[in-house]
């Protein structure tokens, strides 16, 4: 799976990448990821982005040209180098207003597509026909947000989407991980050592009997308990 970003900060995004699982995944190849910086893609001699937005009000649009000229320059790189179809691809454009991603759209993502390309927009966001644009090149776009709030850019949602998808192609966790993951989902407490510290804070004892079936139950409990609330809360 390709991960292309389309940023104005290229650099927000390395340290996380270079580190943990995705390091591994990447060094596996199992994972490429792509960070394209906007302003190599700008005409102007300032390498100037953004611009006033149309009808008024405060603050600055990301302009449609870099974006565009930066999809017509990834996209033809990939004619060159990779005989994926155009229904492998998906551009997601990043909006806080956009389908609130989630962990199925991310098992999705890693069997459907072969390449995901997002574009970060910041300020006020992005010259809306830019989606125009990528469905005339006839690519598939999507816009998503990460969840119910305003973030000032759309690195860390990629960032999100790049860790969440790719900890669902094979061989990213490593088969321990996995099968934990699969097998509860999310909200299994953990704990290691020490038993007790500070003498009062101890381990719930089910999880020092040793008695597999005990530990297996207890787990499932609270990973049901987890789903039931996190339903009430949506
Ligand atoms: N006025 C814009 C609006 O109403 O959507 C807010 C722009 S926000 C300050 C700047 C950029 O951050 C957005 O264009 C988007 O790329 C990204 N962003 C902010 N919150 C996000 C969220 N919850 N999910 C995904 N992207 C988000």
């Amino acid at each position: 799976m390709r991960f292309d970003i389309l940023t104005i900060f290229p650099e927000v995004s390395h340290g996380y990448f270079n580190e943990s699982i995705i390091k591994r995944a990447q060094k596996k190849k199992l994972v490429e990821i792509k960070i394209w910086d906007l302003r190599k893609f700008s005409r102007d001699k300032h390498k100037k982005v953004d611009d006033k937005p149309y009808g008024g009000g405060p603050g600055m649009v990301l302009k449609i040209e870099p974006i565009a000229k930066a999809l017509e320059s990834i996209l033809k790189l990939r004619r060159r180098t990779s005989k994926s179809k155009t229904s492998d691809v998906l551009i997601v454009l990043l909006s806080a207003s956009g389908k609130q991603f989630n962990s199925k759209m991310a098992a999705n993502f890693a069997k459907k597509y072969k390449r995901i390309i997002m574009i970060c927009g910041h300020y006020e966001g992005v010259d809306e026909r830019i989606k125009k644009v990528v469905l005339d090149l006839g690519f598939r776009i999507s816009d998503l947000s990460i969840g119910h709030y305003v973030l000032t850019g759309g690195e860390l949602p990629a960032m999100v989407i790049v860790d969440a998808v790719s900890r669902h192609i094979l061989g990213v966790l490593g088969t321990g991980e996995s099968l934990e993951e699969k097998r509860y989902g999310v909200g299994v407490p953990s704990y290691t050592r020490p038993e007790i510290f500070n003498k009062k804070y101890r381990v719930p004892k089910v999880l020092l009997s040793g008695d597999h079936k005990k530990i297996e139950a207890w787990r499932l409990k609270k990973a049901r308990r987890f789903r039931d609330n996190y339903r009430r809360q949506k």
